[in-house]
Formats: C-alpha cells, structure tokens, sequence
C-alpha cells in the first residue's frame, strides 16, 4: 500500500499544532474523548431524524484502555465511524472537520452540542504518540479501514477487520524521555484523572477497567484481592445543565468544594442560565474568606472555561473584571470553539459579550446580598472590600458606576460601615459635602482636631483607614452630586469657616510675632502658620493646601518609583 503524503500546509500545521496549539499534552486525551462523543452525537442526531435508527443509550459508551506491555493506549467508541473516504479526508487533511461539514449538511440547530469544528484536534494525539493507528467502520456499511501514521510523512489507509461500527484509536507512545514521562498515559490514576478533569461531563460513559481489591472467594476473612472493573469514570450530567430546581445549596457547595475552587464555605452561588443571542451556562460563588496569596502578585484570577462540557481552560481571565477577581466557578458555552488559543480567546466577541454579561450578574448579586443580607455582605466586603475600592481607584470607564454602591466605609455616627447612599440619605439639608477624615485607625482619626468641628455639626464623617480609600474617592469625586471632603482640606464648606473678618486680622496681627517664632523653627516642613477657627478643644492642627492630603503625600512617597 502506497505511502500517501500530507498536504503540505498540513505537514508545517500539523508541527506547528504539535508544538505550540496546547501547552499541556495530556489535552490529547480530551480532544479524541471529544471526537468520540461527537461520533456518538452523530449517531444519537441520525436517530432523531430517522426512524429505521435506533439510539438505545446502553450501547453507546467510550472505552479507554491501556496495554502496558506494548506501551499503547487505545480509545474507542461506538460511534458513526468513517468510510474509507472520511478517514482520508477527515484524518489526512488538517483543519478539515467532518463535524462542521456534518453539521452543516443536516442543518444541524445552534444548540445541538457536537463539539468539533476546526479539524485540528485529531492531531494533538502526536504530541505524545510515535504512531496512531485508525481501525473504523461507519454506520451502514460491511466495510472497515485501518489508518496509520507517524504524524510527519504522511499516512497509509487499508481494508481491515473491525466487528462493531465505530471507531478504534491505538496511540504507540512515545519513548520517554529526560524531561517527559510518557509512561504517566499507562497509569491508570492518571489517566482516570485526566478524563474526570477535562472530560467529566461528557454525556456519554467513559469506560476504564479499574482496580478494585475484593473479598478473596475462598480466602480467609480479611483477605482481598486485586481485580480488574469496568467503570464508569466521568458524572455525564454537569451540574450547570441541570435545572435549578433540582439543585440544593448542598449540591453547589459540594461543587465548589469538589472543583477545589476553594476550601471554604461559599457565601452565595448564582446559577446562570443564558439563551439568547449569546447561550451560555455558568456557576459563580463568591467565596467567604480570602484566598492566603489573594493580595498577592501569585494570585490568578479567572473562571473555569468548559465549550459544550469540555473544559478547554483552566482559569479564563478575560471572563472577570480584576475588581471582581475573586469571584470564582465556570462558564460553559456552546459558542466557543474547543481549539481556541488563549490569544484567539482575548478577541472572541461571544466571549466578550459573556465577560460583559457575567460582570453585570455579579455586580447584581452582591447588591442583592447587600440588601437581604447586611452582615454576609458584610463580612465579604471585609475580604474584598479593598479589591472593589482598587477597582474605582484604577478605572476611568464605568467601573466606578458599576462599583459606588457595593462600598462600605466606617461611620463616624454609626460606628460601623455604611454605604454612600445610606450617609447621603441621612444628610440634614445645609450639609453641602459628604465629610470624611483619613489615618491608620478609628482610634486615631477619632482624636484628630479636624473632625470636631465637623462633628460639633452634627454631620457623619467617614473614617478612610486603608490607603485605597481616599485615591478611590478621589476617583469618584461625588456620590449622588454631592462633593466629598476631607476634613483636614482648608474650605470646609461649613458657616464657622475661616472667613476672614476684623476681628481675625486682628487676633492675627497680635500674635504675628508669635507665628514668624514658629514659622523660623519648622522651617520648610511647613508653608505657614494661621489663625483657624476650626478648633475648640485642640490647640492646633496640620492642614493642606490642594488636592493632595497629607495621608495621600504618605502613600506617595512610600511608593517605589
Ligand atoms: P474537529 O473535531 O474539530 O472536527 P478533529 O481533528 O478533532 O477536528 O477531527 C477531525 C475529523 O475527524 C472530525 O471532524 C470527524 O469528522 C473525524 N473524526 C475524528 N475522530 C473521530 C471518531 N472517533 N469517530 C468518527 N469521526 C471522527
Ligand atoms: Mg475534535
């Protein structure tokens, strides 16, 4: 049988693929559990649609097996198989996907699931094969062919035998080498770990004979024996296809911990079921403490990112603003394609309008939990709180409309924290700014002079101890047009101010001599010495000139340029 070459653009392709498409190799093993399944699609579709086919669901499974003698690991399925023809086109041309082709021919609907569509997900199976050999029968036909290729000169296509219709994949893997055990394919752990991690919800079984230890027959009471299982690895039904009804806080929680998304208690979850002009299902929880390197440069954001059941990223950053970072759980779409490279993802429209969609549930979620459930939101915005006032801070969009609600500061009347809306409602009339004061604790800002006479008022201060706080609010410049102050800035807007009038010049003038004494001492630490009026039980007190503060001239200057 004549050798037949690649095409040669598929030949550079296909090295290219092997080589840059995935970073992980054990994707291989994803991507034929995904043919597979689309194979069994087939056959599930072609029953739908006519009545001599039969899709009894007992016969329809994929089988992964391993033979660690001859160092292969064989997939099969029970699917529609491939003719002659289909196995030349489908296999020996890359980027020619008989699942779009078939999708196209039966008009198949949007939301039907098979997978494939870029005809390059075969391929990844050299990244860790020597040789892949190709036994398939398609349905209705007495004929089965075997493929066989080593992945770079090409391939060669004869008769064979095969009973069943479907599709037989023998991968020779490769020798191991010194950074690369290729044996880990052979492990049945691994291999179990591998398919539960990136094929779990696959809707059809996926077999392995598995290890079991049982009861010896005619042994001793204790004794046991090793035997091998066929079982089932993956749960088939993902829970985010579910319907909400059937689910219980129980069921997510065990979700969340299950996907090791965290080891704490989640303190909400949404449920999100999209299908309009972008279909998209998705799990969210927003965590109740910390992740320990959360502030930290090691932390990563992102969302699980599943295309029809197959996770094809591990953390999807696109899919969260950083204010919302902490958000964790997954997002699976049909519209997304399983091949897709991270620098493809960045400019997916669907999954930008599914970036978009996600931050606005979020953003109404914890208004809701504001809402209904003061002291859960509490105790997020004690976690998070900073992330979101960083999110005002860094932004110059929208951010700060989509944040100003959620955040909380301590109140100077309330002695605890207050949203903007709940200080701005309670403003008496004549109160023209919204006041707050800045230092590193309530203690401190409490004993500062410049809140006397703010408070003496009877107006709120908010008391900012984080150094976020005040460049956020700065950001934010008014809430519900009204102006924030600091209580140390020289206009307080209050009827007491320092207005100059003669008495004052004149309290001035006599204790000139007084101020040029103390102006010579300080020398350039400060810029003058004044009369104020904003004092009662203090006898002095440091203010600035301009929109720089004295805690912000901190922070700056503790920055590393
Ligand atoms: P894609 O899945 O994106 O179409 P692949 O490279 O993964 O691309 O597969 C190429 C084509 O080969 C598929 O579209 C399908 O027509 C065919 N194919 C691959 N594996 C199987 C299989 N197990 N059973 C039937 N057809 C298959
Ligand atoms: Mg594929």
């Amino acid at each position: 049988m004549a050798k037949k070459e690649f095409k040669a653009e598929s030949k550079r392709l296909l090295e290219m693929m092997v080589n840059s498409i995935y970073s992980q190799k054990e994707i291989f093993l994803r991507e034929l559990i995904s043919n597979a399944s689309d194979a069994i699609d087939k056959m599930y579709y072609k029953a739908l649609t006519d009545d001599s086919v039969n899709f009894d669901q007992d016969n329809f499974f994929i089988k992964v097996s391993t033979d660690k003698e001859q160092r292969t690991l064989t997939i099969e399925d029970t699917g529609i198989g491939m003719t002659q023809d289909e196995l030349e086109k489908n296999l020996g041309t890359i980027a020619e996907s008989g699942s779009l082709a078939f999708k196209k021919e039966n008009d198949v609907k949007d939301g039907h699931d098979i997978i494939g569509q870029f005809g390059v997900g075969f391929y990844s199976a050299f990244m860790v094969a020597d040789s892949v050999t190709v036994f398939s029968k398609a349905f209705g036909s007495d004929e089965a062919y075997k493929w066989e290729s080593n992945g770079t000169d090409g391939y060669t296509i004869e008769p064979a035998e095969k009973d069943s219709t479907g599709t037989k994949i023998i991968i020779q893997l490769k020798e191991n080498s010194e950074d690369e055990n290729y044996d880990d394919f052979l492990q049945e752990y691994e291999l179990k770990s591998i398919v539960k991690k990136y094929s779990d919800f696959i809707r059809y079984p996926i077999k392995m004979d598995v290890t079991v230890h049982k009861p010896k027959e005619d042994g001793e009471d204790n004794e046991t024996e090793e035997v091998l299982e066929e079982q089932t690895v993956n749960s088939m039904v993902p829970i985010w296809r579910k319907n909400k009804s059937e689910l219980t806080d129980e069921d997510y929680e065990n979700f969340y911990n299950e996907k090791r998304y965290g080891f704490d208690k989640p303190l909400k979850h949404v449920h999100i079921n999209v299908d309009g002009t972008i279909r998209y299902n998705a799990i969210l929880f927003i965590p109740e403490t910390m992740p320990f390197d959360y502030y930290s440069k090691e932390f990563e954001k992102g969302l699980e990112l599943y295309s029809s059941g197959v996770l094809i990223m591990d953390k999807c950053a696109d899919l969260l603003p950083d204010y919302f970072s902490f958000v964790k759980g997954m997002v699976d779409s049909e519209d997304l394609s399983l091949n897709i490279s991270r620098e493809i993802l960045q400019h997916d429209r669907q999954l930008k309008m599914i970036a978009k969609n996600i931050k606005s549930k979020i953003k109404s979620q914890l208004q809701s939990l504001l809402k209904e459930d003061r002291e859960k939101y509490v105790k997020f915005y004690e976690s998070f709180g900073r992330q979101l006032k960083y999110g005002v801070y860094t932004d110059f969009g929208s951010n700060k409309d989509d944040l100003q609600d959620l955040l909380m500061f301590y109140s100077s009347k309330e002695k605890k924290l207050v949203t903007l809306d709940e200080y701005v409602s309670r403003m008496p009339e004549d109160q023209k700014y919204v006041y707050y004061a800045t230092g590193e604790s309530y203690d401190r800002i409490e004993k500062l002079p410049q809140t006397e006479m703010v408070s003496d008022k009877g107006y709120e201060i908010l008391y900012f101890t984080e150094d976020v706080d005040e460049f956020a609010i700065k950001m934010l410049r008014e809430y519900k047009e009204k102006e924030f102050k600091n209580v140390s800035s020289g206009d307080l807007g209050l009827d007491t101010d320092d207005d100059k009038n003669e008495e004052d010049e004149k309290a001035a003038d006599e204790n000139k001599e007084l101020f040029e004494e103390m102006k010579s001492i300080l020398g350039d630490k400060i810029k003058d010495v004044r009369m104020s009026k904003r004092l009662k039980s203090h006898p002095v007190c440091l203010t600035t000139e301009g929109e720089v503060t004295i805690e912000m001239e901190k922070i700056l200057q503790s920055m590393p340029e």
